[in-house]
């Protein structure tokens, strides 16, 4: 069978060489970055160091990153820690956003992309202080969102932007001044680096209130010591993620991908793909064959991709934000996402193509005869 093929980098990417090597020092390093003597400045050299590669990545000022767990954190710290009385968020947002109580939901276009002028009608109808969170590059179908434009209208009416860019981050620019954004997620493990870091970038000026409380580290926005190695491994990988160079090779696989899928199944519907989306990723279905049955057999066959949003429980819900574009729930229920990265090769494409096809050939196998 050859060895196993990995093409879900939205769910994490391998940890790059150079993380590792750095992180394996950074463990080796004794001190709290939070004492005075000279072991606990040493880490906390690194830590500010680590912290000026994560503001490079995405053109913010070093005070303005709030180091967290992950990207998950960042997103609640965001739609918790700014206090606004209405939070309207989009409805194909990462459930870390999603959830948030109250959140009042966005519609998107059949294309996944954010209804701009429906926004414009909330923020209008309703006064009260709001924040509005609309993710820059959705992590099932890679669409890349207006958020530039959704920030205008947010600020036009009073209200703050967040975006969650844990998925754009290194694959398309991002530049927290450009979009004019107040409040910008990151995840160092879709980058490259360690899971369990991440970032909250706040614009200046912006009030945060710590969800974590009971020490002043991250300027009092998130208590707690510093998780030294892996916020070393997040900045190396900020600064690997900085050069972009590899995106028209990974747009080269995946679009091959599509055209051989396509061969193989004209009729195939690749979600999004009527708009711009990040160079990694393909999002189709399958239709009569449920998604977990997809990603079993082709798992079996060597090659791991997911089933629509990646299951955190080990559960597969049909895609809300398939759901979202106005995707029935039975064409929803039969897609997979594929997604490439630093490692992936022309060969996998070649090995998940002979796989899917495969599984298209037993399906036809078992449908009755007409
Ligand atoms: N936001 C998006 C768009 C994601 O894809 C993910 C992870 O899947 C997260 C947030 C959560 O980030 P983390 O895994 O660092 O908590």
């Amino acid at each position: 069978m050859g060895p196993a093929v990995y093409l879900d980098y939205n769910a994490t990417v391998p940890i790059r060489p150079e993380v590792a090597d750095a992180m394996a020092a950074a463990l080796e390093v004794v001190g709290n970055p939070s004492s005075v003597h000279r072991f606990g400045r040493a880490a906390r050299r690194l830590v500010e160091e680590a912290r000026e590669k994560v503001a490079a990545l995405v053109g913010a000022r070093p005070a303005e990153v709030v180091l967290t767990s992950g990207g998950t954190e960042a997103n609640n710290l965001a739609l918790e820690g700014t206090g606004r009385a209405r939070r309207l968020v989009s409805a194909i947002e990462h459930p870390s956003v999603l959830q948030a109580a109250g959140a009042e939901l966005l519609p998107v276009d059949g294309d996944g992309v954010l209804d701009l002028t429906a926004l414009n009608r909330m923020l209008a109808a309703d006064r009260r202080p709001a924040l509005v969170s609309a993710m820059l590059a959705n992590n099932e179908t890679g669409v890349i969102e207006p958020v530039a434009e959704a920030a205008r209208i947010a600020h036009a009416c009073g209200a703050i932007l967040h975006s969650d860019a844990v998925q754009a981050a290194g694959r398309i620019a991002v530049d927290v001044r450009e979009l004019g954004v107040d409040l910008l997620t990151l995840s160092a493990h879709k980058i490259g680096g360690p899971q369990g870091c991440g970032a909250l970038v706040a614009r200046q000026g912006v009030p945060l209130a710590a969800l974590l409380r009971g020490g002043g580290q991250e300027r009092g926005r998130r208590a707690g010591t510093e998780n030294l190695a892996a916020i070393v491994g997040f900045g190396v990988a900020a600064e690997l993620a900085g050069d972009r160079g590899d995106q028209p090779r990974l747009a080269r696989l995946r679009d091959d991908l599509e055209a051989r899928l396509r061969h193989r199944l004209p009729g195939l519907r690749v979600f999004g793909a009527g708009t711009p989306r990040l160079a990694n990723t393909s999002c189709f279905a399958a239709p009569g064959i449920d998604s977990a049955t997809q990603v079993m057999s082709l798992d079996l066959a060597g090659v791991a991709v997911s089933a629509g949003s990646a299951c955190s429980s080990g559960k597969v819900r049909a895609s809300h934000v398939l759901r979202a574009m106005g995707v029935p729930a039975e064409e929803a229920g039969s897609a997979i996402r594929v997604s490439f990265g630093w490692r992936s090769e022309a060969g996998h494409v070649g090995r998940l193509v002979e796989a899917w096809s495969a599984l298209m050939e037993r399906r036809a196998e078992a449908l009755p005869a007409a």
